[in-house]
């Protein structure tokens, strides 16, 4: 039976892949333990590998996974930014997840930003207190300001779709541009300098790394909103403080951080939180930090399973397979 070495399992992924895997019957070994170079001894004898967002495959974790003999790494989300792909090249291929409902990421990304805009946080916390005062609770209308999206992929998109629905006057870069009529495109600086409310949708590259720093912040307005559901990366997060305690961005909503690889998915609730930064931006009020969480509906959690079972099937089965990701 073809065996599959399963990395970073939590509860809900084993019920999944169990579920959509009847029809397969691969053989799945599910593993708690992150991929990494230390643990990828796990995967002796597994021909392949199912990782995520926050596994660590650099060149020694890949060459580990070779020599116990994998050949298929199959990842498990669309980014893939966590893998040296040039490790891999000629020993193992790498398959992804290329698209899952764009929804589930959109539609959280405009409820990160009504709630942090409107303080449901705080609200929902007050009145559990029997709390019924709003008393800093003053939001902002969405109507008539302007929104930046950086990144006008499927995400980017759905989400444009949805905050024109709410009369926002969306401007947005993306150095691929499309859907030229519908889209107002503008140069990255003026994303910058007129938004009221910025929303990353794009993936992290070499040249995007930090696109949100000191430099991009001071070109900023005063007051602006942030919103980050695609990666850590694209900020760098003591920048972001810096300028949240001087006032100059008014609040920032973050299902991702680039610290997040050790830290999200898990419960640290009976331990002392280490990073600094993570900790003094969740203790400000106009911050709201979820756990990589974006993509959590059932319908994408089908179409992610479905695909990667899928990929791992068109491997074994020696059929073209679709979804592989080569170094360039
Ligand atoms: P996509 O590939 O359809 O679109 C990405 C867009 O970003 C493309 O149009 C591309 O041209 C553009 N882009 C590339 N480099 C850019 C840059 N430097 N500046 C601005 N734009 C740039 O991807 P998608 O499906 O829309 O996903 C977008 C991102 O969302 C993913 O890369 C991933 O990081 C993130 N994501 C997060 C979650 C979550 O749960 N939080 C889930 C899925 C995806």
């Amino acid at each position: 039976m073809n065996k599959v070495a399963f990395f970073d399992c939590k509860p809900y992924d084993r019920e999944w892949f169990n579920k959509i895997n009847e029809k397969y019957g691969f053989d799945i070994v599910y593993f708690e333990n992150k991929l990494n170079e230390s643990t990828a001894l796990m995967a002796k004898d597994f021909e392949a590998a199912v990782a995520f967002v926050n596994d660590q495959i650099n060149q020694s974790t890949i060459n580990t996974l070779y020599s116990g003999g994998t050949r298929l790494l199959a990842m498990r989300c669309t980014g893939y930014s966590n893998v040296d792909l040039k490790a891999a090249k000629d020993k193992i291929s790498v398959v992804r997840v290329p698209d899952y409902s764009p929804y589930s990421v959109a539609e959280y990304a405009i409820a990160l930003l009504l709630c942090i805009n409107r303080k449901i946080h705080k609200a929902y916390n007050r009145t559990r207190d029997m709390n019924f005062s709003i008393d800093g609770l003053m939001g902002f209308d969405l109507y008539g300001k302007t929104l930046g999206v950086i990144g006008t992929g499927k995400i980017g998109k759905v989400f444009i779709n949805i905050c024109k629905g709410f009369g926002l006057n969306v401007i947005a870069y993306d150095p691929y541009p499309s859907d030229k009529g519908n889209i107002s495109y503008v140069s990255k600086e003026e994303v910058f300098s007129r938004s009221d409310i910025i929303s990353l949708h794009c993936p992290l590259t070499h040249d995007n790394h930090y696109i949100i720093n000191k430099e991009s912040i001071e070109m900023m307005k005063k007051g602006v909103y942030i919103i980050n559901t695609s990666r850590g990366g694209l900020i760098n997060s003591e920048d972001l403080l810096e300028y949240l305690l001087n006032g100059k961005i008014g609040g920032a909503a973050l299902d991702v951080y680039e610290e997040e690889s050790e830290i999200f998915f898990e419960d640290f609730s009976d331990s002392i939180m280490k990073d600094n930064v993570l900790t003094h931006l969740l203790s400000l009020p106009n911050v709201l930090i979820t756990s990589h969480q974006a993509f959590f509906t059932s319908e994408a959690m089908f179409d992610i399973v479905s695909v990667t079972l899928n990929n791992i099937y068109e491997y074994f089965n020696n059929k073209r397979i679709v979804n592989e990701i080569r170094y360039k």
